[in-house]
């Protein structure tokens, strides 16, 4: 038998717009945030992550069904162009995660429409873009995503997220925010959906290089590992036969076995 790690099948997804309208996060991320985020994983995933990115101008946003069907975690970076994204891909990617694909979603993708959906809430909050300076604190140090870090994670300047956060109460906290104006914020958050697992990590406005610090690297290959099940179970809702005998029913003859009543 062989004892090695299962190589974890990721795909980066970003919406890839700031960076080639706005010369700020172009300089920043001159590859595109997804490139940045791509990059982070395969440096600290080494041979147990097998990373590629995906990007919204590609045809069916590079989320084909055979991407879809290779990949075991997704991470969805997304801003601007939350309505650009068609309701098709939504829907196949939704689907996936209830049969068990990882999602990770970053920052702004709180908004975005597959977050959304999954939450089945607002997910809206309160931001300001200003001079902030966060502070990430640990709430739950012995979870797998928080592992390898300090009791928190500073970033000099970010965009301010602040409660309240239009989320169901979450499965698992891992991180809170506080920011310098004096909000706070859950930063670090898991779900399940179906057969799938779901983490939100906020770090990551397009005008910082958030993406290139280590830490949040770190946070993100953890969050990656974490969501990662190995499994696709679909979706079905059979009809069932009696593993015990059961009293005689006159009227079962009449009774569909097929669909759903
Ligand atoms: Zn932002």
């Amino acid at each position: 038998m062989s004892s090695a790690k299962p190589v974890v099948r990721v795909t980066v997804w970003g919406e890839y717009r700031h960076e080639k309208s706005n010369p700020k996060v172009a300089a920043l991320y001159p590859q595109g945030m997804h490139r940045a985020i791509a990059d982070g994983l395969a440096r600290l995933g080494g041979a147990d992550l097998a990373v590629r990115t995906a990007t919204l101008d590609e045809p069916e946003h590079g989320l084909t069904d055979a991407v879809l069907d290779s990949t075991d975690v997704l991470t969805w970076w997304g801003h601007m162009a939350h309505g650009d994204v068609s309701d098709a891909v939504v829907e196949k990617v939704r689907r996936r995660v209830l049969e068990g694909m990882g999602l990770v979603v970053l920052h702004s993708g709180h908004y975005s429409k597959i977050f959304k959906a999954l939450m089945g809430d607002t997910c809206s909050l309160t931001w300001r873009e200003a001079t902030d300076k966060e502070r990430l604190w640990v709430v739950c140090p012995s979870h797998p995503i928080a592992q390898g870090l300090p009791s928190y994670i500073e970033l000099p300047a970010e965009e301010m997220y602040g409660e309240p956060f239009g989320i169901p109460t979450p499965d698992e906290l891992i991180f809170i925010s506080w920011f310098t104006g004096g909000e706070v914020f859950r930063s670090g958050a898991t779900w399940r959906r179906g057969n799938g697992k779901i983490f939100y990590f906020r770090p990551g406005h397009e005008t910082y290089p958030t993406y290139h610090n280590p830490q949040v690297q770190q946070v993100i290959a953890n969050g990656v590992r974490w969501a990662h099940s190995g499994l696709r179970i679909k979706d079905q809702c059979p009809n069932m036969k009696p593993l015990e005998p059961l009293p005689a029913d006159p009227e079962a003859a009449a009774r569909p076995t097929v669909g759903h009543k």
